[in-house]
């Protein structure tokens, strides 16, 4: 492999994800963290696709554990404006300090909550926002599911993930996105934040045959009303990969993993690891690395 061409999951959590590197020896999960990057800590969910780009932002934290600087990320594309995947001081705060702006890629929300967020300052003696001297310039570029784009030598389209959707009274709250990655032969899916695959995002989808497929699993064991939650268990990830073997979407030796992995539901690494692996599915962690 062009050992340029890769991605690197710097974190692999859900909601209720790591913020910063727990200290050596500290219980995580009912195991003692024998360093800081034991595979049961799990920190916000960020995917990093050489050589500059990135998928949704936490902090730079999670990139300097990996010897990512800053300014070698040119393009930030964004999922959706939960605060996991996004956090919009911390992208301005970061664009600040660099050579050139970071571009952003990301639903209207993003766009707003960027908006906002470049030009207010909460004050908490007058319980009110304030206004203040935008510090950088965040050039924020609207995507639409179903949207090709070219970003650096990546071709991307969005796609609608199933997501943040009101089942009963049908709304969609925000539009969440996940991405197809296309770079030389090679193709990715990034599906995380999604149930079962929208009937739209599939018919995309049929488009391709993936090497890599990047799937929510939330949930792990534990049983979830796969209508209400907006993400998958085990079980539902089994049954999208079925759907997705039987619509001929990988590759022979695809790669599939399982990400966005919740830390009180979730059991450790290790008990559930081979399950997962003789079921032919790659439980993510942080750090892990791919050929892409
Ligand atoms: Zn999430
Ligand atoms: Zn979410």
């Amino acid at each position: 492999m062009n050992d340029r061409d890769f991605i690197q999951f710097l974190g692999t959590g859900a909601g209720d994800c790591f913020e910063l590197y727990p200290p050596e020896g500290s219980e995580v999960n009912g195991v003692k963290a024998k360093k800081s990057r034991n595979r049961n800590v799990r920190h916000a969910p960020s995917l990093f696709i050489s050589p500059d780009m990135l998928v949704d932002f936490f902090g730079s934290a999670q990139m300097q554990a990996y010897g990512i600087r800053d300014e070698s990320i040119h393009h930030l594309l964004i999922t959706h404006a939960h605060e996991d995947h996004f956090q919009p001081k911390a992208i301005l705060d970061v664009a600040s300090g660099l050579p050139h702006p970071w571009t952003v890629y990301g639903n209207t929300t993003v766009k707003h909550a960027l908006d906002f967020a470049s030009v207010h300052r909460w004050n908490a003696s007058t319980e009110n926002f304030e206004l203040i001297e935008k510090t950088s310039e965040m050039p924020v570029q609207v995507v639409q599911p179903g949207q090709r784009l070219s970003v650096g030598e990546v071709k991307v389209i969005a796609v609608s993930a199933n997501h943040m959707i009101d089942v009963k009274h049908l709304i969609q709250q925000e539009q969440a996105l996940n991405y197809v990655f296309e770079r030389g032969e090679k193709t990715l899916f990034y599906g995380l934040d999604s149930s079962y695959v929208l009937p739209e995002t599939q018919k995309i989808l049929s488009g391709f045959q993936f090497d890599i497929a990047v799937f929510d699993a939330t949930f792990g064991l534990k049983e979830i009303d796969p209508f209400q939650s907006g993400h998958q268990n085990f079980a539902m990830l089994e049954k999208t990969i079925t759907q997705f073997w039987e619509a001929n979407l990988f590759k022979e030796d695809a790669i599939l993993v399982a990400d966005h992995i919740s830390y009180y539901e979730v059991e450790p690494y290790n008990e559930i690891v081979n399950e997962l692996s003789e079921k032919g599915i790659v439980l993510a962690y942080d750090g892990m690395i791919l050929e892409f």
